[in-house]
This record gives C-alpha cells, structure tokens and sequence, in this order.
C-alpha cells in the first residue's frame, strides 16, 4: 500500500467521513443489499449499483483483494403474489426479472458480483440463526411466524438515528399479525395454503423474512467467525428499516461486533422530482429505458452526481450526459495509440488525479472532469483512468458518428411540419439547424406548443434533439 493517500469514505454508522482500512491486511469484504425480483429493475437500483462498481474498481485499484457478495432475495410476499395474478410460479417471475435485471448490468458496465447467494440456497443457514435468536431471547414464534423481538437489543436505531418510543408511537400491527410489539418485525413465515415453503421443525414450515436472509448470508459468506466484515452497502431507503434490523439480528450472535465496519449508502434517485412508482404512472423498466438511452451515457451522468445525493433524472440531464460522452470520444480519438512515444509522466498524472477525486469520499464527480481536462495523456492513460469509472471504450469510440440523413429526408421533414418553416433550396443539415433556430426563438416566447411541434417533427424524421447549458444539439437516432 506504501504511499498511497488514505480513501476517505463516509460511515453511516458513526455519521462522520473516516479514512477507511480493511479488517485484515489488504482483503476487503463487501457486501452489497441486491435485487429483490419480485419486480423490475429501475434505474434507482442502476444508480446503486453502479456506485458500488465503481467502489469496488477503486478498491482493487489501490491493491485490495475484493471480495464482493451481492444477494438475491429470490423469494418474498411480492413474488408470491404477482405468480398467482399471472398463473406462474414464483420461480419463473423471479428468474425472468433477474435475468433481465443482469442483462441491464452488463450494459452498464457493472462487473458480476463474485458471489451472488440466492436467498433460498441458505434457508438451513437462515433456520440455524433463527434457532440462536429464539434461545437467546430475542426471537419467538406465535401463530402466524417468528418474530424479532426490537426490545431486546438496546441500541436498536443507531444506525438510522432513530428513537424506539417514536417509532413505537409510529408503528402497528397489522390485521393477521400475532406480534407482540408493533416494533417486531417478522423473521419467518409460515406458509399459508398454496404458498411456496420449506419444513422448519417444530416450529413449522414457512419462508423467510427478508431481513434474515442478509444477516445469515453475510455471517456465511463473509464473516463465519462472527468478527465483522468490512463494508456493507445498499439504497439509502434500505438504511431503516432493513440494515437496522440486519444489524439487530446479527450483532447480538456475533463475537465482536459491529456486524460491518463501514456503512455505505448511495442516495436516492428521482424522475422529474418525484419518486419513481407503478402508482404514479412513472414507472419505467430499467431495460427499456436502456433501449431509449445509450447506457455509457447514463454511467455519465451518474457519475457527474455525487453518490450520496439525491439525484433528479430528467430527459434533459441525461442529454447532457450524451453530450460529455461524445467529448469523451472525441478526445479519445485525438489521442496517440498505445506505444507512441507520448511521455508516461502525463498519464500518470491523470490517473493520480482521478484517483485523490476517488479519496475522496469517491468524488466520481471529479474524477470525472480530471478526464475530461486532461492534457494529451497517452490514449492507454486515458483508458486506465476511464476503467477505473467502469468506462470502457469499444470500436465504436474511433469512428466519428457520421450522421447520416435519408435523401428524402427534406421532403418528410416538409410534410411533418405541414409548411411551419421554409425549408427551399437547404440542404438536411441546414434544415436541422433551421429548425433548432425556430426552436430556440419559440422557446423565447415560451411558446412550448410550437417548440414541441418543431421538435416533434424532427423527431418523426429520425432526428433527436438533446438540449444542454451549451446550447442544443442533434443526432440521428
Ligand atoms: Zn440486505
């Protein structure tokens, strides 16, 4: 490790930005809160996970063997249910969201997770620790499951900074529920008729809860001496009350807690200032919304947003973002092929750049405008600093988009505009600019009527308009 700078990352647990350092010598182990596919993936679990790719580049890069586990809660209530709705199995609903779930990843450049436990692969890990709870007080079973028991472990809200009498005011139980305090949260189910189930003598069979299954994952799979793992991350919405209960049902087993050194939390991700849901309307998968956006640049412009922060995602934002993508390759092809005497001074310097943004608190932000203003680094610099953001250029990035318009392009566009703009004696690309100029003065009047007919027009020509701080600009789709 030598004369690295320390990584400075913030802790959720002591609230503070601490310089990080591994349990043991220069192993790292992470676990990450995964999927659960009951549902589709959207762009707020992009955004997540591509944070803590990135994290893990980073951790590699400065020597650390990583070891990365990231969870797949392949069986919950919401699986249960939309398999009946369908007339399908929870298995097929989960498998079939996963793999599109994956699928996306790989688009984004988000690297396999080393391991990838599936939550029904460790129901025997998951029943051993339930038995350790109940013998040690903390669990008990009543008619309907097992219940954590949130008042036998004192410092219960720490992580999330909550006070047990306010969320007991907070709490209820719900019709059907046997708890004993509203605060209890369940760690097994028993199977009602029909529901999918594994044998748990004597108690009865039933599933988990989703939050067992972390806790036993992780003691299995990182920690089985009880000692700690490293770093454990997820959404910031996962913070309470998923990690405070994976925290309640672990340390009180463990030998010497904490149950992980480093909290991590990426923040949240909004769509046009509001929260993304089915009931809203707003829903989008997040593969479709890969087939709209090229996925380099939304990698972009997660990057340009700090991790911690809320981020408001909008049609606009991520043109910016395709915008900066295009100066990256536009750069890039600039740049000398690897073996050109270019001097190596200077692309160490843009990777040593790139890595004090990472130091601190994993500045993606600044890491990714030192590659932007870099001066002439070789183009095998250029590439190991955009490797450490997950970037990877492909043949695409050598060959200048040639924006290539139909011949009876002029011709569509007249029709689409119905005579709105005079279009005589231009050639397709004067025609595009006329048009972005017609816009541009709609847009002055704030007549939106007239700048979305003119956009719209374009756009039933094939093509796109992308409106940035810079002005706007266009691309054939
Ligand atoms: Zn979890």
């Amino acid at each position: 490790m030598g004369d690295l700078k320390p990584l400075k990352l913030y802790n959720t647990r002591t609230h503070i930005v601490e310089t990080f350092s591994p349990l043991f010598d220069d192993e790292v182990r992470v676990y990450v809160c995964g999927l659960t596919p009951s549902g589709e993936a959207h762009l707020g679990h992009a955004r997540s996970f591509l944070f803590f790719d990135v994290l893990r580049r980073y951790l590699e890069h400065r020597g650390y063997r990583v070891t990365y586990v990231q969870n797949v809660t392949d069986i919950d209530d919401r699986s249960i249910a939309t398999a009946r709705e369908r007339g399908k199995t929870y298995r097929e609903i989960v498998d079939a969201n996963y793999a599109s779930f994956k699928n996306s990843m790989r688009r984004l450049g988000v690297r396999e997770p080393d391991r990838e436990p599936y939550a029904t692969h460790y129901v025997p890990q998951i029943q051993a620790m339930i038995r350790s709870l109940i013998a040690k007080g903390h669990a008990y079973a009543v008619r309907d499951g097992i219940y954590y028991a949130v008042r036998t472990f004192p410092t219960y809200g720490s992580l999330s900074r909550r006070n047990v009498e306010e969320l007991e005011a907070g709490a209820r139980i719900e019709i059907g529920e046997h708890k004993r305090d509203p605060l209890d949260f369940a760690v097994w189910k028993f199977a009602k008729d029909g529901e999918p189930s594994w044998p748990f003598d004597p108690y009865g069979a039933g599933r988990p809860g989703w939050h067992i299954e972390c806790s036993a994952m992780t003691r299995e799979l990182l920690d089985p001496p009880g000692i700690g793992f490293d770093i454990h991350g997820g959404g910031a919405d996962l913070i309470f009350p998923h990690h405070e209960n994976e925290i309640a049902q672990s340390e009180p087993l463990m030998r010497h807690p904490p149950m992980a050194n480093v909290w991590v939390h990426g923040g949240l991700l909004l769509f046009d200032s509001r929260k993304m849901s089915k009931s809203l309307g707003n829903f989008e998968p997040l593969s479709a919304l890969l087939e709209r956006h090229d996925p380099q640049a939304i990698r972009l412009l997660f990057l340009q947003t700090g991790y911690r922060k809320v981020m408001n995602f909008t049609e606009e934002s991520v043109s910016a973002a395709r915008v900066v993508l295009e100066r990256l390759k536009k750069t890039y092809r600039s740049l000398q092929p690897a073996g050109a005497s270019v001097s190596r001074a200077n692309g160490d310097t843009l990777l040593d750049r790139v890595a004090a943004a990472l130091d601190d608190d994993m500045n993606t932000a600044v890491a990714l405008a030192e590659v932007l203003q870099a001066q002439a680094p070789s183009r095998d610099a250029f590439e190991r600093s955009l490797a450490l953001l997950g970037i990877a250029p492909d043949a695409t990035w050598l060959v200048e988009s040639q924006a290539t318009l139909p011949a009876d392009f002029i011709q569509r566009l007249a029709t689409a505009l119905a005579g709105e703009v005079e279009l005589d004696g231009v050639s397709a690309e004067q025609a595009v600019e006329r048009i972005i100029a017609s816009r541009r003065e709609a847009r002055e009047c704030r007549d939106w009527k007239r700048s979305d007919r003119l956009r719209d027009a374009l756009a039933t020509c094939g093509v796109d308009l992308h409106d940035t701080k810079e002005g706007t600009t266009w691309s054939v789709a």
